[in-house]
C-alpha cells in the first residue's frame, strides 16, 4: 500500500485564521485578496507582534474552520487504497512555546472530523521534509520538494506565483479540487 502524506491547513480545511485577523484588525479581508502565505503579513511588524500574543492566548481557528469541498469524502475513499498520514506543521518559530497549543487543536480537529484516520497516523511536526511518503498533497510548494513519486499542489491564492514550468521541474502537479485528486489517485490515471 502506498503511503500518502496529506496536509491539513488550506488542503483539508481552511479559514478561521483569516477570520481571526479580520476580527483583530476590524477589517474584512477575503481569502482571494491575501497573496501572502501567512495572512498576518498584511500587518506592520509591531502590530503583528501584538496580534501573535493575542492569537495564541485566545484563538482556536479550528472552531470555525471550513471543510474544503469533497476533501473528507475523498480522503475516506483513499483510505481504503492507501496508507494515509495527515501531516501538519504546528511550530511557529516566532512563538515556540505558545504555538504548542496548535498541536492539540489540530489533533482534536482531525480526530473529530476524520474518524477513519488512525490517530497514530496524525503527524504533528515542524519538518515535513523527513516524511517519506510516495504521494504528497499540500498547498505549499516547499512541503512537496524532495522525496515523493506523485506530488500534488492544491491550488490556493498564495501559491499562484509558481508557474507550470517551475512546478514541472520540481515534479509537482497543480490540482484544482479534491474531485481531481480523486480521479488522479482512484480513477483511471493511477490505482
Ligand atoms: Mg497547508
Amino acid at each position: 500500500m502506498k503511503r500518502v502524506m496529506i496536509d491539513l491547513d488550506e488542503t483539508i480545511c481552511t479559514g478561521g485564521y483569516l477570520e481571526a485577523v479580520n476580527r483583530y484588525l476590524h477589517t474584512n479581508y477575503k481569502e482571494n485578496e491575501i497573496e501572502h502565505y501567512y495572512v498576518e503579513d498584511v500587518m506592520n511588524p509591531e502590530e503583528k507582534e501584538r496580534f501573535l500574543d493575542y492569537f495564541y492566548k485566545n484563538v482556536n481557528i479550528y472552531k470555525e474552520a471550513k471543510i474544503i469541498p469533497d476533501s473528507l469524502r475523498v480522503i475516506e475513499a483513499l483510505s481504503h487504497h492507501y496508507d494515509i498520514y495527515i501531516t501538519t506543521a504546528f511550530v511557529d518559530k516566532r512563538r515556540v512555546v505558545e504555538s504548542a497549543i496548535m498541536a492539540q487543536y489540530k489533533y482534536q480537529w482531525i480526530v473529530e472530523n476524520m474518524p477513519y484516520i488512525d490517530p497514530k497516523k496524525i503527524v504533528l511536526t515542524g519538518s515535513k521534509d523527513i516524511v517519506m511518503c510516495e504521494i504528497k498533497i499540500d498547498d505549499k510548494v516547499a512541503n512537496l520538494k524532495g522525496y515523493g513519486e506523485i506530488k500534488l499542489l492544491l491550488d490556493q491564492p498564495h501559491n499562484q506565483k509558481f508557474t507550470f514550468e517551475e512546478l514541472e521541474i520540481l515534479g509537482i502537479r497543480r490540482v484544482y479540487d479534491w474531485v481531481q485528486i480523486e480521479s488522479i489517485l482512484l480513477g483511471s490515471e493511477e490505482k
